[in-house]
């Protein structure tokens, strides 16, 4: 898609978007020493070729993003700079688009993706200050390249990424800043791994942890936090949705108390569940008993 100063990629682009005619398209070299370097390599190479008025192809830029108050450098496969300066991300996919449509789950995951980019880009833009300003300088819609059917020829579709965008912004709006998160450990804790092993482990646990099973596709700290969960009884290690279900009640004891009758506000709308789902259990168990019909 990038060889021949991606010529390929800017003709699939300009038959989705218009304007002028791609003819030759310049490739700046964004090689730099460190993420740092090679962001700012970017911004500059963004500068230039917007004021350049032709078409510019960034191959694997580098962009910075702020998340909760720490920098996170993002590589997007490519960025397009057209001649009127908007500036349109670019996702490279190995799924097929099969008569124009994509894997809908792939294409939304590829969107969010493709989103985060385009939120680090806007704050290039911001950088750069003038006119226009960042939303309109950068595209909202990313350019999804796939495979055509399943042959090795390219096929492309503009897909728009506002709604991504705002949920995003609003998902790093609300994350904990790292400062906060640093400033409920123990003095002196260190998660450095030169550090003794019951020195790592204390400071593991003083950081408050919500397990859920989730947590065993995606976390290296699974085993440890379910163990954690377990032996303090919390409903948590049994599942998110459960979790959600049982409002207050927030360890397997108060569930069983709840449930017995023993404590809890009957009028709470978990504990009432709770009691009814007892009976029938109880009634189950009777007839079982009885030689009836197990009711499960
Ligand atoms: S396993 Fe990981 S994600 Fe899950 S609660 Fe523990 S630290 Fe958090």
């Amino acid at each position: 898609m990038k060889s021949d100063g991606g010529t390929e990629l800017l003709r699939l682009l300009h038959e989705h978007t218009g304007g002028e005619a791609p003819e030759d398209a310049a490739v700046p070299d964004l090689a730099a020493a460190g993420p740092e370097g090679r962001a700012a390599r970017t911004a500059l190479a963004l500068r230039e070729a917007t004021a350049s008025g032709g078409w510019t192809l960034l191959d694997h830029p580098m962009l910075a993003l702020e998340v909760a108050g720490s920098p996170a450098y993002l590589e997007p496969d490519a960025v397009v700079v057209a001649p009127d300066g908007r500036w349109t991300v670019v996702e490279i996919k190995s799924f097929p688009m099969i008569d124009a449509a994509a894997d809908p789950s792939k294409v939304g995951a590829a969107a969010r993706q493709a989103a985060v980019y385009v939120l680090a880009l806007e704050r290039v833009a911001g950088l750069m200050g003038g006119a226009p300003g960042p939303a309109d300088r950068v595209a909202h819609s990313v350019l999804l390249v796939c495979p055509k059917d399943f042959s090795n020829l390219p096929t492309a579709s503009l897909v728009d990424v506002r709604k991504q965008l705002s949920v995003t912004r609003r998902q790093l709006a609300r994350l904990t800043r790292i400062e906060e998160i640093a400033d409920a450990l123990l003095p002196g804790a260190s998660f450095a791994l030169d550090r003794s092993a019951p020195e790592l482990t204390d400071t593991v646990e003083s950081v408050p942890a919500t397990y859920a099973p989730e947590c065993l596709a995606a976390c290296e700290l699974a085993f440890h936090c379910r163990d954690r969960a377990r032996s303090m009884d919390a409903v948590t290690a049994l599942g998110r949705g459960l979790r959600a279900e049982l409002g207050g009640l927030t360890s397997v004891g108060a569930v069983l108390d709840a449930a017995r009758g023993r404590a809890g506000d009957a009028a709470d709308p978990a504990v009432a569940a709770l009691r009814r789902a007892a009976v029938l259990r109880a009634q189950a168990l009777e007839g079982a008993a009885a030689g009836g019909a197990v009711c499960r």
